[in-house]
């Protein structure tokens, strides 16, 4: 095991021990529904306001510059995005894709209350769950 393949396993035993219980499991469908009204996170919990974007905008404005806020309602409800990358289900930008994008659904994100869309490829199922042995067998 070189330098680097000891890192990434460390890393993985680390995750399993901070999170042992949930597995994301399935594939992507392609349906597009994660990249249209989406909640953008900052410091851990979702973006309320517009001056939280802007310091995702100062803190990373490659990334999140391509997304587009959608109405705003009140500050005790999210902001909801848009991304001007996304035509139809598709993304235009799929190889050059942000690593937030290319990460989605990461196990981190149901911590702050995060739901996958109905329609979504990808479910969350307990470690060692029937359904998650039967799926790592059938790889
Ligand atoms: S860059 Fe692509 S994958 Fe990321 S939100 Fe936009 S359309 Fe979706
Ligand atoms: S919601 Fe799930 S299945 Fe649909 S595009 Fe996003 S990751 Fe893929």
């Amino acid at each position: 095991m070189d330098i680097g393949q000891l890192v990434k396993h460390l890393k993985n035993q680390y995750s399993e021990f901070r999170d042992p219980y949930l597995r994301i499991r399935g594939n992507c469908v392609q349906c597009g529904n994660c990249c249209r009204s989406l909640i953008l996170t900052y410091r851990k919990r979702p973006v309320y306001t517009m001056k939280e974007y802007e310091k995702l905008l100062r803190w990373d404005r490659l990334t999140y510059e391509r997304f587009v806020v959608d109405d705003v309602q009140s500050e005790s409800i999210p902001l909801t995005f848009s991304c001007k990358y996304q035509e139809g289900n598709r993304c235009s930008v799929h190889e050059s894709r942000p690593e937030i994008c290319k990460t989605y659904p990461h196990r981190s994100i149901f911590g702050m209350g995060a739901v996958l869309e109905e329609s979504c490829g990808y479910r969350l199922v307990e470690k060692d769950s029937f359904e998650d042995i039967l799926e790592k067998k059938m790889r």
